[in-house]
């Protein structure tokens, strides 16, 4: 059964697509002009600036900075992860990063241990104060234009949980992009989205496209449209990894949507996989199992690192 290919195509703006969701009265199209799939009507960024800045740790994520320093010592695996990867592509002496939504300030955090010189940008107050009192220095607002223009030159910038929030990602991109020494690097991580494990979990818990979250979330992305856009902006691919399959435990009947506490059970259980194989030394064994997850579509994210030429 085709149920997205009778689904209408809907335009607004320059936007025009096939309808994949509808959600809360919000329509999600595969965008022809973006290549990508997004909410529809897009908001401006005007109308969503008071969200993050004042009231996104404290009213869509009220746990957030507590789990995510209960979290460290495993989240920092996949900080090293993309550290390293960073380090061997970029080779010596290149040490120059920014973090574009550096919340909490871990991942920065991280890299100045390793002799990262570093900045984060974040528009959330509390994050941003949380972030200098770990030692990391924040310019407290959004990534545009004119807190672009009083930046100096990196050589790796990252954007974790970033594109899928923002009206304009390819904007996004652009304005990073000339923040970028030649050679530099560019590493994106978005949820991975409509992915084949999400359309066997929906089906399996009949719970529906839990994953569209039209008031936070605007973008949908997978490896491949990810990838594509930001070949669309110049840059080359170099890596693609991702996380555990969450939705895995939902076809295996442990259905955490819209169940928090089950669904930092299975969060737990994951972070264990994680934290098994790095006891047992077998730190290269877990890169390889996500870098090869990642290239048939499949990981809670999508991870794509990729170099200005
Ligand atoms: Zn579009």
């Amino acid at each position: 059964m085709n149920v997205v290919a009778a689904e209408p195509i809907i335009a607004w703006q320059k936007h025009e697509g096939r309808r994949v969701a509808r959600v809360k009265g919000h329509d999600v199209i595969l965008c022809e002009n973006c290549g990508f799939r997004h909410v529809l009507p897009v908001p401006d960024e005007a109308q969503l600036e008071p969200a993050y800045r004042d009231l996104y740790y404290s009213e869509a994520k009220p746990s957030f900075l507590a789990h995510a320093g209960e979290d460290q010592d495993w989240a920092a695996l996949g900080q090293t992860d993309r550290l390293e990867s960073f380090e061997k592509q970029l080779g010596q002496g290149r040490r120059r990063l920014l973090d574009i939504g550096s919340g909490p300030g871990f991942f920065l955090h991280t890299a100045q241990a390793r002799g990262w010189e570093v900045l984060g940008v974040e528009p959330s107050r509390q994050a941003a104060a949380h972030a200098r009192s770990l030692g990391v220095e924040v310019v407290e607002g959004f990534f545009n234009a004119e807190t672009a223009a009083g930046l100096c030159e990196f050589d790796a910038v990252h954007m974790n949980n970033v594109l899928e929030h923002v009206p304009d990602p390819a904007a996004l991109i652009a304005l990073a992009r000339d923040r970028l020494s030649p050679g530099g690097l560019i590493c994106i991580g978005v949820p991975n989205d409509f992915s084949p494990f999400q359309i066997a979990g929906r089906a399996s818990t009949g719970a529906g496209e839990w994953w569209v979250v039209p008031h936070h979330h605007l973008n949908y992305f997978d490896f491949a449209t990810a990838a594509a856009l930001l070949e669309r902006l110049g840059f080359r691919v170099a890596e693609r990894t991702t996380s555990f399959p969450m939705e895995a435990f939902l076809m295996m009947g442990e259905d955490y949507t819209g169940d928090g506490e089950l669904g930092r059970a299975c969060h737990k259980k994951r972070k264990r996989f994680d934290l098994a194989l790095e006891a047992t030394g077998l730190r290269e064994t877990r890169r390889a199992f996500y870098r090869a997850l990642a290239d048939v579509g499949l990981g809670r994210e999508a991870v794509v690192i990729a170099v200005k030429p």
